[in-house]
């Protein structure tokens, strides 16, 4: 047997990290053991705002302390965006400061994806006064500007603010915006609406120095309805029923997806509407003392769920942190099917919600507000943002909706688009991202427009998740066509490529996609990849079989 000599490199390290542990708090490992958890320890990174209102908005980028920069600006939502004119040659040797431009990605918290006009209008004009007329819906129901300068950050901190919206904690290690069904209050499916509790834990908590040094970020989903990805969040509550108590939530814990992604895990406990803040609380307290915080790609809540088990979870939440036990809930019979809202449908009320499909969430200032006229003009203040980059306006009066599609479609917004258009998101990819190998955003749009063309009639929505980097911001794994993007040998050259993970999926078709040998496209051959496998599972299938299947 091979055993190490006890002077060893490999054995000394080893040693030294057992006697620093993974750095969780709650076993007394507080002292940094990375530069990311030495800065958060050195100053709480949300007391850059005020470096950045009196100071680096006056004396502009070159004044920015690089720790600010690269660290702690994240919790107030700006990063660095990359500078233009690296492309897909970037061949990893490079590091990802060194791509760093002076302009910022901005990203503004949409929690619940909830938006009134005047909200939205706020939004919109950030983009055009100070985004260069840049706005994208993202995957958690985000606004994300680009070409932000730090001069412009206290004007746009201002108006977000004066219409009740924030950058605060959009980024960083703490509570990140919290999803929500953009249908909530006003689905007839819906049974619990869930928004008091969405507002009580962002009013109480966003921002709470006690929660904002997390070992990495949290993300949160609450919802009735499965129209958010509650699998792959760190936490999610979804509807359920219990036998004795009625509506509630079932708690899953552990989710996440990037280079080790798993799905979360159900705890076996029902949440009255009215606990889940609490509930959430003590979930949350639990990572930030016992998450791993040596290594950054270990820190995700999803490690301890894995190496701790479910069982011992509940326990510790319940036991520690709760002070009582929480009531039982068995798994549901049939899972559901995920809802995108897209298309025009009914509320309780007796008024419509329209859905339409942005391609892959790409908008502007410009659309944004010619949006919040068309809302205006049909009476609504209530327009919603979706975790499939969609955008709906609800309470349209059954005599307008037909106006109303009309003048959504003018502005190139389809509340009955192609099944392409409707499944397929992109992460920010090679325009802006600098950890991205690949093109995304204009990749998809393209393809979209191809498989349009040559697939017209295709009879079910394939979803189609376009990625830049293996970080899988736009859930590679969880898609039909999930891809990741990579350089790839092309006709004896490196290109622009996707490794191709197939069939995965959400809620009833929950699971990740194959990631087969072979199975790596060059970007400009995706189109005829994506029409060769459509079409032989649209010849095989049997009745009823989705593409997951
Ligand atoms: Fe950037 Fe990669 Fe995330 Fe895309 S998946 S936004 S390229 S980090």
């Amino acid at each position: 047997m091979h055993r190490e000599h006890p002077l060893s490199t490999t054995a000394s390290v080893r040693s030294k990290h057992n006697a620093k542990g993974q750095g969780q708090w709650a076993l007394g490992h507080t002292e940094p053991l990375n530069p990311n958890e030495q800065s958060k320890k050195d100053d709480n990174p949300l007391n850059v705002r005020a470096r950045i209102e009196n100071i680096y908005a006056h004396r502009g980028f070159a004044s920015i302390d690089p720790s600010d920069l690269r660290g702690r600006f994240r919790w107030w939502g700006l990063y660095t965006q990359r500078k233009p004119g690296f492309d897909g040659t970037f061949t990893g040797v490079m590091e990802p400061e060194e791509l760093e431009d002076e302009y910022f990605m901005l990203r503004a918290r949409i929690d619940g994806g909830q938006l009134s006009v005047a909200q939205l209008r706020a939004v919109a004009s950030i983009s055009t006064d100070f985004g260069r007329d840049t706005a994208d819906v993202t995957d958690r129901q985000n606004v994300q500007y680009h070409w932000i300068r730090v001069e412009d950050v206290p004007e746009i901190w201002r108006r977000l603010e004066e219409v009740g919206l924030s950058t605060q904690e959009a980024c960083g290690d703490c509570p990140r915006v919290v999803l929500g069904s953009p249908v909530a209050g006003v689905s007839g499916d819906e049974v619990i609406d869930a928004t008091p509790a969405i507002d009580e834990i962002t009013a109480r908590y966003v921002g709470d120095k006690s929660l904002s040094n997390l070992p990495r970020k949290f993300k949160t989903a609450i919802s009735w309805l499965p129209d958010i990805p509650y699998e792959t969040n760190d936490i999610s509550f979804l509807g359920a029923v219990h036998p004795v108590h009625g509506p509630g939530f079932d708690l899953w814990v552990g989710g996440g997806l990037s280079t080790n992604p798993m799905l979360a895990q159900r705890l076996g406990v029902w949440v009255s509407l009215e606990d889940v803040p609490a509930v959430w609380l003590g979930v949350t307290e639990i990572f930030r003392d016992y998450g791993y915080r040596r290594l950054r790609n270990r820190a995700r809540l999803k490690f301890l769920v894995a190496d701790w088990g479910v069982a011992r979870f509940r326990e510790v939440l319940e036991t520690e942190y709760l002070k009582r036990k929480l009531d039982d809930l068995d798994p549901p019979v049939t899972p559901p099917a995920l809802l995108d809202h897209i298309g025009v449908h009914r509320q309780t009320d007796g008024r419509y919600y329209i859905g339409v499909a942005p391609v892959v969430g790409r908008v502007s200032g410009t659309v944004l507000s010619q949006i919040a006229d068309i809302a205006e003009r049909y009476g609504s203040d209530r327009v919603r943002t979706t975790p499939m980059q969609k955008l709906l306006i609800l309470d349209i009066a059954e005599s307008d909706v037909d106006a109303a599609v009309a003048d959504l479609r003018e502005i190139g917004l389809y509340a009955d688009p192609s099944p392409w258009r409707r499944s397929t998101m992109a992460c920010t990819g090679i325009e802006f991202c600098k950890l991205a190998l690949v093109d995304t955003k204009e990749r998809a749009a393209t393809t979209i427009l191809q498989l349009e063309r040559r697939m017209p009639d295709v009879d079910t929505p394939l979803s189609i998740h376009v990625n830049g980097c293996p970080n899988a911001c736009a859930r590679t794994q969880t898609a039909d066509f999930g891809l990741k993007g990579q350089l790839v040998m092309h006709e004896g050259k490196r290109v622009e490529g996707f490794q191709v993970h197939l069939g995965g999926g959400h809620a009833r078709h929950a699971g990740f996609g194959r990631k087969l040998r072979g199975h790596k496209v060059a970007a400009e051959e995706l189109p005829d990849f994506i029409e060769r496998v459509t079409g032989h599972y649209l010849d095989q299938r049997e009745d009823g079989e989705a593409f997951a299947d």
